[in-house]
């Protein structure tokens, strides 16, 4: 493992080659010490328009290049990525702010590899339709119509990104985008976007073609806004906050861009009155403080029914008491800091907001001073459909409980949201969990499980997205339908 070069030259990747930044550099800050971890280059709108151009010229090549070509590249940059992403976890451990083993395990090598490996292999999904007798008519003469339905590649796909699992999050968008024969732009989150660029180094050592994978970075919004405008890409894969997400597609009306829009979510946690309280405390509790709650898919909205709602505050309650703050680099800490300075003052108002409309602050609240961007896991109950704190995403380890009487009032409550990404369902019957499932107004559901099944569909009802990926979905997300008819 190597350390940290905070004087690297971080450059551009632009059309097969690095390019200094025109707008030089920012500075990256480790929100645990709030020390520089390295110099991000910022790209001027030209270049991102650049990385377009390059994109939209490889896009022919990269398109006929046979699928099992384009699956054997793909395979190659997960060797790539597997052989270096241990020296990259002083990097963005730092610039994430992520646990040390959080870091080793979630955020450089292991998922980014499962889905470059995962879309290393040419998936057909053409169909032809069973054919029909026509008649002879004004169009044509009388025969048998047949029509191959074929899956065409997008073209260019912008992938913008967020902060938190940079390296996993970009890995699900360019993995199925190169499988589906799209070429592509990264714009990363400015807050992390170093371990995107070491990522560049291995897109690069697995010699894909010029232009086939760009870089470019920004502080500010100009140079994403600069790929959603242009006519040069055909779809913004976007993940990312729901406001950011709209202005997106109002932006990209005007080229009618493809939209793929991953967004915020403020997940339902129904617990039933025969769930396995101690169970449920757990799993809620493992995913409240998991990367200090930075997780789209947390279930941050917890709704116990009455009988049992006493119980599961105070349990959850006692595993706060397990959650150890401090240095992502200690072993023994469970939460370290959240990415900002920023973003911990947005969190501490958001607590505040709540304690103030009439939430009980049960634990936390209070700033644990450590130097960096700390929040303590908080957890306020007596909570109301109404209240900010139940309306909004903290994207902090902030967790609200309201009760409900029965399991219709369970489902009105967790569907009584303007989000609907994943929700869970606690409850020691599984028909009647997924009675529930199916009533929940959300893109994905877990019942009696935080973890998701990898290859299932993902993504989000209402404000939390348009459209699907992973698994075949991912190929299909990148990819226009296209019918080809003839008769026989
Ligand atoms: P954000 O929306 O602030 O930024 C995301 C990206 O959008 C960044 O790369 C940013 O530079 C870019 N951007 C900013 N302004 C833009 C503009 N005008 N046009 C185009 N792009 C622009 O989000 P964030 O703060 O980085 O991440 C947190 C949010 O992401 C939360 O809302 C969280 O729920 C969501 N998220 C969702 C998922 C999911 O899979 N649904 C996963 C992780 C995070």
């Amino acid at each position: 493992m190597t350390a940290i070069d905070v004087d690297k030259n971080w450059q551009l990747l632009i059309n097969g080659e690095w390019i200094d930044p025109a707008e030089g550099t920012y500075d990256v800050i480790d929100p645990a010490t709030t020390q520089v971890v390295g110099h991000a280059p910022e790209a001027s709108v030209e270049q991102a328009l650049d990385a377009a151009a390059a994109a939209r010229a490889a896009a022919t090549v990269w398109k006929k290049t046979p699928p099992a070509e384009r699956a054997e590249m793909i395979d190659r940059l997960a060797d790539e990525v597997a052989a270096r992403c241990a020296d990259w976890v002083p990097t963005v451990q730092a610039e994430t702010g992520a646990l040390q083993r959080i870091t080793e395990t979630l955020q450089v090598g292991g998922p980014a590899v499962d889905r470059f490996r995962y879309y290393a292999k040419p998936i057909d999904l053409d169909e032809s339709l069973a054919p029909v007798p026509v008649e002879k008519g004004p169009l044509g003469p009388a025969g048998l119509m047949s029509a191959r339905v074929k899956l065409q590649p997008v073209g260019v796909v912008a992938a913008i990104t967020p902060y938190n699992f940079p390296i996993t999050n970009v890995a699900g968008k360019i993995a199925p985008a190169l499988a589906a024969g799209c070429t592509t732009v990264i714009k990363p989150a400015p807050q992390d976007p170093l371990g995107i660029f070491l990522l560049g180094e291995a897109v690069a050592a697995a010699g894909f073609p010029a232009g086939v994978v760009n870089i470019v970075n920004g502080a500010g919004p100009e140079v994403p806004a600069a790929l959603v405008e242009t006519k040069d890409v055909d779809m913004i894969s976007f993940t990312g906050s729901s406001p950011v997400g709209s202005r997106i597609m109002e932006n990209g009306a005007k080229t009618m861009k493809r939209l793929l829009m991953e967004l915020g979510g403020k997940g339902a946690a129904i617990v039933t009155d025969d769930a396995d309280i101690g169970a449920a405390a757990q799993a809620i509790a493992t995913v409240w403080g998991f990367h200090s709650g930075q997780i789209c898919t947390a279930p941050t909205r917890v709704i116990a029914h009455h009988d049992v709602y006493d119980q599961l505050v105070e349990t959850l309650k006692t595993f706060s008491g397990f959650m150890a703050i401090g240095d992502p680099k200690d072993p023994g800490t469970i939460v370290g800091p959240v990415i900002t300075e920023l973003h911990r003052d947005r969190v501490e108002a958001f607590i505040k907001a709540g304690t103030d409309a009439g939430a009980t602050l049960v634990c936390g609240g209070e700033r644990p001073d450590f130097g960096g961007y700390y929040v303590a896991p908080t957890l306020l109950a007596d909570c109301t459909p109404d209240m900010h704190v139940v309306r909004e995403e903290a994207f902090g380890p902030v967790i609200v409980v309201m009760s409900c009487d029965d399991d219709d009032q369970a489902v009105s409550l967790a569907n009584d949201s303007d989000y609907g990404l994943y929700s869970y369902v606690f409850s020691g019957d599984t028909n009647r969990a997924y009675r529930i499932a199916q009533q929940l107004e959300t893109g994905n559901v877990g019942l009696n499980v935080i973890q998701p099944h990898m290859e299932a569909p993902f993504g989000g009802f209402k404000m939390s997205g348009v459209g699907r990926d992973r698994g075949k979905w991912g190929i299909e997300a990148y990819s226009e339908i296209q019918s080809i008819n003839w008769i026989g």
